[in-house]
């Protein structure tokens, strides 16, 4: 679909009781997308002042910095993840402890291609 078709859909799913909309992305995804910190940053940015329930932006957030100027600089509150947990569980601890931090993940794909919550990188 188009992006303005997702946006309709977006906001047909808000007026007809969805608690949230995430969008997401992968790695491809920037081949298409924007430049940039998330292939769909500004979209996700645009979308979220619109719906009156929260955007949950996910997909290649990797780095503590990146992930606290989407939170700074949008109207975005939200962030999911998913590869960052499967190539180390107790990430967040460290990035909390350090005050910023970078994940592992390589985003080889190995895990999401295999439907496995297993890093094929670091076991
Ligand atoms: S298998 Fe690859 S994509 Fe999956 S968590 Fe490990 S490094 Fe990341």
């Amino acid at each position: 679909m188009t992006l303005d078709e997702s946006y309709k859909i977006a906001k047909i799913l808000a007026e007809n009781g969805a608690d949230s909309v995430q969008i997401t992305a992968r790695t491809i995804s920037f081949k298409f997308g924007e430049e940039g910190n998330h292939a769909f940053l500004s979209y996700a940015d645009s979308l979220s002042k619109e719906l009156d329930i929260p955007l949950i932006l996910g997909g290649t957030l990797r780095d503590m910095k990146t992930m606290n100027e989407i939170l700074n600089k949008t109207d975005i509150e939200f962030l999911s993840l998913a590869k960052p947990f499967v190539a180390q569980q107790d990430f967040l601890l460290e990035w909390k402890e350090n005050g910023e931090g970078v994940s592992r993940c390589k985003g080889c794909n190995n895990c999401y291609g295999k439907k496995e919550s297993k890093c094929f990188q670091f076991g």
